[in-house]
């Protein structure tokens, strides 16, 4: 079966190094098995996402080395391939998942959710104490007719998701009291990452996902969903974090690690090789294309644990 990967970046800002290390693996890794390689544009949030910040990341793609068989500006057999044009499909998935009973409408506030003393997750995420669950059907009725637009959640079942990551090996998580019932759709209409995620990753056939550790913790709530939807699941594998020197995460606020610092001081190969090396690829560091790192490439020198950058590096 061909490997088909994706990269899947959300334009809300130019791109940093975590985003580059993320597409340069998941390029390398379909490139190494002779794969397809697919650009989605995943900008679901509106108020966030710029087509500006879209076309500069296709532009730095390219200025990188890196292409891609479909997605983004060149189309392709599943287009369109921006998310905010596929929510007809996500509507799809969710009256399925409507149809056998599993979603609810949830008219939670922001400060009530916080309010509920539930534990907050090392990734942010709030345990959802399920408080709109059994809401009767008179009880739903009335609050609808007072004017509040509700959330739409998953009645998580009671289950422990246990999965093997390809490169980070074994992950389990305990759905209702590591996570809860989680959103689908927010109370504004927008749909939530992991719905559209798990759709469009499986009508486009992608067999392959490559992203950072981040994500991992969001791999157990797409698997119910792939199952739970009767589709068929990616194959995973998550790269560890980047770090800065003093080892903090690497966010979109760190400018000087930003493309566009970047793109000043180097050329392209030279950030290839560097990414490189951060991921064990290629020992000295220096400049290389993407297309010279395919034929070494190797998974089982992706390092597994956060990734410090060295000081001087960039
Ligand atoms: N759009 C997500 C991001 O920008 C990535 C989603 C994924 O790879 O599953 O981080």
């Amino acid at each position: 079966m061909e490997t088909v990967g994706r990269f899947a970046p959300s334009p809300s800002g130019q791109m940093h190094l975590g985003n580059l290390l993320c597409a340069l693996l998941a390029w390398l890794s379909v490139r190494s098995q002779g794969g397809r390689y697919i650009l989605r544009i995943e900008d679901l949030d509106t108020g966030r996402c710029r087509p500006a910040y879209a076309r500069q990341l296709e532009e730095d793609l390219r200025w990188l080395g890196l292409d891609w068989d479909e997605g983004g500006s060149l189309g392709g057999p599943h287009a369109p391939y921006e998310q905010s044009r596929r929510t007809g499909l996500y509507d799809a998935a969710l009256d399925e998942l409507r149809r056998r009973g599993l979603v609810y409408p949830c008219f939670c506030t922001r400060a009530q959710l916080h309010a509920a003393s539930a534990p907050h997750r090392e990734d942010g995420l709030t345990v959802y104490p399920g408080t709109c669950r059994r809401l009767t059907p008179e009880e739903i009725a009335r609050r609808t007719a007072s004017g509040r637009a509700p959330a739409l959640r998953l009645r998580v079942p009671e289950e422990v998701i246990s999965f093997t990551d390809c490169h980070m090996g074994p992950v389990r998580e305990d759905l209702p009291s590591e996570c809860g019932d989680f959103l689908l759709r927010r109370s504004d209409g927008l749909y939530a990452y992991q719905l559209a995620v798990v759709v469009d990753d499986a009508a486009m056939g992608v067999t392959e996902v490559v992203r950072g550790a981040d994500l991992l913790s969001s791999t157990p709530r797409q698997l119910l969903l792939y199952r739970l939807l009767d589709l068929r699941p990616p194959v995973f594998r998550h790269f560890p974090l980047l770090l800065d020197s003093g080892g903090r995460r690497l966010s979109k606020r760190d400018g000087a690690l930003g493309l566009e610092a970047l793109r000043q001081r180097y050329a392209p190969a030279e950030i290839v090789g560097k990414l490189a090396f951060l991921a064990g690829q290629n020992p000295g560091g220096r400049a290389r294309t993407p297309a010279e790192l395919i034929a070494s490439f190797d998974w089982d020198r992706v390092p597994k644990t956060d990734i410090r950058l060295p000081e001087g590096l960039f």
